[in-house]
């Protein structure tokens, strides 16, 4: 926390949701959605896709409005479908649109999920190359599977082009030190403000800033005071509240730290 009236934190107070899916919310349309968050000071938002359809939709999404920038990727729940047909559709995509961010998310979900490892590890590694082949970061979904995640990580650290973010982080601080050893990012959603996430908010705490970002995963995860109701982007500011508690610091300092970290990473043209 700096009390140095002389180090004024940047002009950049406004939050980017890096992690939203428009085109599963149901209560409101992507319009009011945007708007709401756009008056909270929400200014960007990163749709993720999760499958070709929702990958398609963000495409559209960024198109359609100017403060939303896209991802496409297939999420490990889709990844049993998943060859050199999908790549090429997401390549095309890829190729054809400036507002992509990102490839993903893409990644491993060991909770519940019936699609064989074997086919989510391929996925994973196929959509890596293809961020790679393409320099564009990549968005990482993780649930249990800490190890395997890593392994991965640590395959591909080494190459240049390689630049991913842990996205809905949900690990231990050990595990987040040695993501953020091989370069990668973490991000936080809604879980970060719940009572009972202890092991996250010290991560939130110990970790540097310059590696985090904040996001809604809306409509899922909504925030404390919105817990159990659909989630939107513009519940991102509770995230960056709970944070800015955790670091002892102005939220206009939050803001501008995760809003630079993001534009960096993303590439994001604004
Ligand atoms: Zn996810
Ligand atoms: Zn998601």
């Amino acid at each position: 926390m700096t009390n140095d009236a002389t180090k004024k934190p940047e002009k950049q107070n406004f939050f980017i949701d890096t992690h939203a899916h428009l085109d599963m919310i149901e209560k409101k349309t992507p319009e009011e959605v945007v708007n709401e968050a756009a008056s909270s000071k929400v200014r960007y938002i990163i749709n993720t896709g999760s499958d070709i359809e929702g990958s398609l939709k963000s495409v559209k999404f960024a198109e359609k409005f100017e403060n939303v920038f896209a991802t496409v990727g297939v999420h490990p729940h889709h990844a049993d479908t998943f060859s050199l047909k999908e790549i090429s559709l997401l390549e095309n995509l890829i190729r054809d649109n400036k507002k992509i961010a990102a490839v993903g998310e893409t990644g491993f979900d060991y909770f519940k999920n019936p699609v064989p490892q074997t086919d989510q590890e391929k996925a994973f590694v196929m959509q890596i190359e293809l961020a790679i082949k393409n320099n564009l970061p990549v968005v990482i979904h993780d649930r249990d599977a800490h190890k395997d995640t890593l392994r991965i990580i640590k395959k591909y650290s080494s190459e240049k082009q390689f630049r991913a973010v842990l996205h809905c982080f949900s690990g231990d601080i050990s595990f987040a030190l040695k993501c953020i050893e091989e370069g990668v990012y973490i991000s936080f959603t809604g879980v970060l403000t719940f009572p009972n996430a202890k092991n996250i908010k010290e991560v939130a705490k110990i970790a540097p800033i310059e590696k985090m970002f904040i996001e809604t995963d809306a409509p899922f995860l909504a925030p404390q005071p919105k817990r159990g109701q659909e989630n939107y982007p513009s519940n991102v500011v509770f995230i960056a509240q709970e944070l800015a508690e955790l670091k002892e610091m102005e939220l206009d300092e939050v803001a501008a730290a995760t809003t630079r970290n993001a534009v960096q990473f993303f590439g994001l043209n604004i």
